[in-house]
This record gives structure tokens, C-alpha cells and sequence, in this order.
């Protein structure tokens, strides 16, 4: 095995930790607003379903373009991975309106709601989660010099902070009995998501421009 073989090995392994991270919090959150209808854990559930399709959407560029050797730009790959993250961010965008629509409602007619300590305990584990995943993110871009997980980690990061306003949304509306708490808090994470999803858009539009470039930073070698 050459070295950009095990650099290749390492950076799919990276790619598909991700998409599974963000699957078993699908499951995991999906389950906790199940429980509890919280507008912060929908808005966490949303965030978690743009993770997965975006790292998806990664992984799959990444198989792509490790199966032509030789070839350092791909630019049909990257037509189609920019291209794939248009629509996810088009309707990411729509489903931040609908969480903000909702938060609207739950700050100005709040709808008190119960058994938020398994949203609580689902976002304890989503932090930590995220801090194993940004451990061996790191490990691999230490190794790599991967631009694409890094870009990958950049969210993680900003998710810890998510998870922790969910605590927070929760903990105050059903443990201090302020269910506007959730529509405030759900609010902000409605942000979030949107500006994530502007990001995936801007992120789509420069690998379009820089068409045939080696936008996939692993080819450049
Ligand atoms: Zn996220």
C-alpha cells in the first residue's frame, strides 16, 4: 500500500464516521422529539439530517474520485457534489423557515410539554458524540492536511453549541415550566441551521467556479 493509499483509507474512513455519527443521532433525536414536542429539538433533528446528507454527499465525491487515479480534476465530480449541496441547501433553507415559523409561535402562544429529560440526555450524547468524532477528525487531518474534513469539523464545532442551547431550552421550559424558553431557544438554532445551509450554498458556488482546478483538495497532490 502506497502512501496515498492509506491517506485515501484514512480520509473514507473520516468521510463515513461522519455519516454515522449522524445517523445514530437521527435515530437518537428522532426518538427524543417523539417524547417531546420541543421546536429546539426539531430544529437539533433538522441539523443532524443536513449533516448526514452533506457528509454523504462527501463521502460519495470522495469514492468517486479515488476511483480514477491518474486523473487530478474530476470536474464532473465536482459538478455533481456542488450540485447535490444546491438542493440540500435549498431545502435545508426551507425547513429553517418552517422551524422559525414554529419557534414564532411557541414564544408568542407557548404550548407547555413534558419528558424533556430524554431530549436532555440525547444531547449530552450528541456532545460527546461530537467531541469523539472531532478527536479523530483531527488524528486524520493531522495525517492528511484534508481541506474537505476540515470544513466537516468547522460544523461539528458549532453544534456543540447547538446541542448545549437544547439543554438549555429544555431544561427551562420543563424543568423551570417557561415553555417559551424552547421557542426562543429554537429561534436561534433556526438561524443556525439557515446560515449552515447559506454555507453550503456559498461552499457549492466556489467549487463550480473553480471547475477543474482540483477543487478536492486531496487530488492536488
Ligand atoms: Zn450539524
Amino acid at each position: 500500500m502506497t502512501d496515498t493509499d492509506n491517506s485515501n483509507q484514512l480520509l473514507l474512513r473520516a468521510a463515513s464516521a461522519s455519516v454515522l455519527v449522524s445517523l445514530l443521532l437521527i435515530a437518537l433525536k428522532g426518538a427524543a422529539f417523539w417524547r417531546a414536542d420541543s421546536v429546539a429539538l426539531l430544529g437539533s433533528l433538522t441539523d443532524s439530517a443536513l449533516d448526514f446528507f452533506a457528509s454523504l454527499i462527501n463521502l460519495l465525491a470522495l469514492k468517486a474520485a479515488f476511483r480514477q487515479p491518474g486523473k487530478k480534476h474530476c470536474p464532473a465530480i465536482i459538478k455533481a457534489q456542488a450540485h447535490a449541496g444546491y438542493a440540500l441547501a435549498a431545502v435545508v433553507l426551507a425547513a429553517s423557515v418552517y422551524l422559525g415559523w414554529r419557534a414564532f409561535w411557541q414564544i408568542w402562544t407557548p404550548v407547555p410539554f413534558e419528558e424533556g429529560f430524554f431530549g436532555v440526555a440525547v444531547s449530552v450524547f450528541a456532545i460527546l458524540a461530537s467531541l469523539s468524532l472531532l478527536t479523530y477528525q483531527k488524528n486524520v487531518i493531522d495525517k492528511t492536511g484534508s481541506a474537505t474534513i476540515s470544513t466537516d469539523r468547522l460544523h461539528f464545532l458549532g453544534d456543540i453549541m447547538l446541542n448545549l442551547a437544547v439543554i438549555l431550552a429544555l431544561l427551562i421550559a420543563t424543568g423551570a415550566e417557561i415553555p417559551a424558553a424552547d421557542g426562543i431557544f429554537g429561534m436561534g438554532i433556526a438561524a443556525y441551521v439557515a446560515f449552515s445551509a447559506v454555507m453550503i450554498a456559498v461552499n457549492s458556488r466556489d467549487m463550480l467556479k473553480n471547475k477543474g482546478t482540483g477543487v478536492i483538495p486531496e487530488l492536488k497532490k
